[in-house]
């Protein structure tokens, strides 16, 4: 199982860290043992004094491929839920200064956090969601998909063009403005259309 995650996804987000808009989808990936099992607290990671939640919108991939059209995208994927891609914000910060990969920052052991899936029926449309994260009950973030840069097929057909597509593997799909640390105790709760998919208590 891998999981693919994409960087700089909502024009809000870009400009509260300052990066350029791209043009075209910035990838990077997480191993397997990043996913945070359901249930488990979040440990604070010792080589970090400033991490971050990302919260994003998540689609589980259920057809194997590679080099999809992206009008054919949505036969790849068949449930979704939102998670938070954990970041080490200050070892990130490092390690684009020194032009080195952020993996360290963004790919470690429970830096995956994935909600409750839902399935996709006739009556979900991706490009029109709703989803928040709230900090210790205050909403901190608050995402639309509607403002993607690269909506959820445009992605699907950019990552296939350089990596095989498996059954299981996740996609993360970038976060929306509002990013911001937590602190041990801290409790997010996320919700897609307003239902709770996740709770998440740091340690
Ligand atoms: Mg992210």
């Amino acid at each position: 199982m891998k999981i693919f995650c994409i960087g700089r996804n909502y024009a809000d987000h870009a400009k509260e860290m300052k990066n350029d808009l791209p043009t075209e989808p910035v990838i990077f990936m997480k191993p397997k043992n990043a996913v945070l099992l359901p249930g488990k607290p979040f440990y604070y990671p010792e080589f970090t004094k400033d991490l971050h939640y990302e919260c994003e919108l998540v689609v589980r991939i259920s057809k194997n491929g590679k080099f999809i059209a992206e009008k054919f995208a949505h036969k790849y994927y068949d449930e979704y839920t939102i998670g938070i891609d954990f970041t080490a914000r200050d070892v990130q910060r490092e390690q684009q200064k020194k032009g080195l990969p952020w993996e360290i920052a963004k790919a470690f052991d429970g830096s995956a956090v994935v909600g409750e899936f839902q399935p996709i029926t006739e009556e979900t449309n991706l490009l029109d969601l709703e989803f928040n994260l709230n900090k210790n009950g205050i909403a901190v973030q608050e995402g639309k998909t509607s403002d993607m840069i690269f909506a959820v097929d445009k992605l699907i057909a950019h990552v296939s063009k350089y990596f095989t597509l498996n059954i299981g593997d996740l996609l993360f799909t970038g976060t929306p403005a509002g990013v911001g640390p937590v602190v041990p105790d801290d409790l997010l709760e996320g919700f897609l259309q307003h239902k709770k998919v996740f709770e998440v208590v740091i340690k």
